[in-house]
């Protein structure tokens, strides 16, 4: 066989929940943004890949120990990552937010001295709370995927969690019953990880397939299928 007329193979993983940027449709098959855009852009430079959905934190370690060629999970391009990961072009904003169940009456982050706030293992809005706890005088227990968070304070064992702004309004908008009680803090970019000096032929496919799906409409078109053209 000619391994070089070969097609490049990946290990890519993602959050087993992380809508719009990955969760299962209908038919248990992933899309969203993220997987759209990682479909679109193997297509047009030719290289498939095996998707492993798991706990982002497993996934963020599991790219490091070399377990996966590369992340895509809504992941945020942060200085402390880029020392041991190399992110390729950001493709989305985002921020962090605060989120409490409208049933508990809490308005301000004031009001969860003494609480405890849900947070995800492994994340920038988990750092981000952690960095704060002091001043608000709240306790921490942590999650490891989102939807689990959301509902240990639906159901009042939480008083808040903290998660990136577009996938809280999302869920929100999808019948998630929590509120958003803080604007957008934190802010920082989406992008697709490998470990830092690895994979390096993957990353520059992901960038330039990145480039072309951006400039031919194709990402525009993926963002508005989840999230309407005005977002
Ligand atoms: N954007 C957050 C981070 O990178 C959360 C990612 C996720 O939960 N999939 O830490």
């Amino acid at each position: 066989a000619h391994a070089d007329t070969k097609e490049p193979h990946y290990v890519i993983t993602t959050d087993t929940t992380f809508a719009p940027f990955e969760f299962q449709g209908q038919n248990g098959k992933y899309v969203g943004i993220d997987m759209d855009m990682l479909s679109a852009i193997a297509k047009k430079e030719h290289f498939t890949y095996k998707l492993v959905p798991i706990a982002f934190n497993s996934g963020a370690q599991g790219v490091l120990s070399g377990q996966f060629d590369a992340i895509i999970a809504g992941m945020t391009i942060t200085p402390e990552r880029q020392q041991v990961y190399d992110f390729g072009t950001p493709y989305y904003k985002t921020g962090i937010i605060a989120a409490v169940s409208p049933k508990s009456g809490i308005t301000d982050l004031n009001q969860l001295r003494g609480k405890t706030v849900a947070l995800k293992t492994g994340t920038g809005s988990a750092q981000y709370a952690v960095s704060i706890q002091k001043k608000y005088g709240f306790k921490v227990t942590y999650f490891n995927d989102s939807n689990t968070m959301y509902n240990a304070v639906a159901l009042g064992n939480a008083a808040a969690a903290f998660e990136d702004d577009p996938v809280m309004k999302y869920a929100i908008k999808n019948g998630v019953k929590l509120k958003i009680i803080t604007q957008p803090a934190n802010g920082g970019e989406y992008g697709f990880a490998v470990k830092k000096g690895q994979n390096k032929e993957l990353l520059a496919k992901f960038n330039a397939g990145y480039a072309a799906i951006k400039k031919d409409g194709t990402y525009d078109k993926i963002v508005a299928k989840y999230l309407g053209s005005n977002e």
